[in-house]
């Protein structure tokens, strides 16, 4: 089973990605927990990430077709996170998949309201380990220590209030033109985003539960 997940900054993609992919044993591929593990050797990425600004297709998507090349992946299934970002990428991966005759199940819409993304990106910290958790709204059980690896959590440099307003302004002129080419090829499915953590994720294994 593969699908994409979607959805502004902060509406809970990567938390939800991961236990999805936890239960129903898909590989997580998030492009933004990649290139966040590239950032230390990659000057233009790094530039790129901290500006708030998207990586340029070409490259996010060279990036992505090396892992749609490994068998295991392909049979396992994936979950796609934070990719595609925009419609020339979600062209390119039609075409790859295509070519590969894979089958996208469904398009994962969590839609989160501007106010309510800001808050949970405000209060965002994560770990090396790719947990992420929040201050206030998922704490870890320890203050400031991740609960999987114990390692110690940080603030996201992205996730600073200047740059979050230039990945909103992204994702509106960029990301958001990717619903109406979903919903043209009928695969998007609505998940309310504003119930909590327990609420979002049952509502989408319902979703892959029911094949939709
Ligand atoms: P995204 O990958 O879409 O940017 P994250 O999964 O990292 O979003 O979640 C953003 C922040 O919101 C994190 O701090 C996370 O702990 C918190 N969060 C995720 N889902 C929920 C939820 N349903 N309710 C409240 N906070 C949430
Ligand atoms: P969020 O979880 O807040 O939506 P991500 O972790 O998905 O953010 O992405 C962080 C950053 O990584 C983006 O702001 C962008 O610079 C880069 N990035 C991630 N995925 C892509 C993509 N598909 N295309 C271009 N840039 C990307
Ligand atoms: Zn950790």
């Amino acid at each position: 089973m593969n699908y994409i997940i979607l959805g502004p900054p902060g509406a809970g993609k990567g938390t939800q990605a991961k236990n999805i992919a936890g239960k129903f044993g898909m590989v997580h591929l998030s492009t933004g927990d990649m290139f966040r593990e590239e950032k230390e050797s990659d000057e233009v990425v790094s530039k790129l990430l901290s500006a708030g600004q998207l990586v340029p297709d070409e490259i996010v998507v060279n990036m992505v077709k090396k892992h749609l090349e490994k068998d295991d992946i392909i049979k396992k299934g994936f979950l796609l996170d934070g990719f595609p970002r925009t419609v020339k990428q979600a062209e390119e991966l039609d075409v790859v998949l295509k070519s590969k005759n894979i089958k996208m199940e469904g398009v994962l819409l969590i839609d989160v309201p501007f106010e309510e993304a800001v808050k949970r990106i405000v209060g965002r910290r994560i770990c090396v380990c790719g947990a992420s958790y929040h201050m206030t709204l998922l704490p870890p059980k320890e203050d400031g220590k991740c609960d999987r690896c114990g390692g110690k959590l940080f603030q996201r440099s992205d996730d600073k209030e200047n740059v979050v307003r230039e990945r909103f302004a992204v994702y509106e002129r960029q990301t958001k033109p990717l619903i109406e080419y979903y919903e043209k090829s009928d695969t998007l499915i609505y998940i309310n985003g504003l119930k909590d953590e327990k609420d979002v994720f049952a509502q989408i294994s319902s979703c892959i539960a029911n094949g939709l």
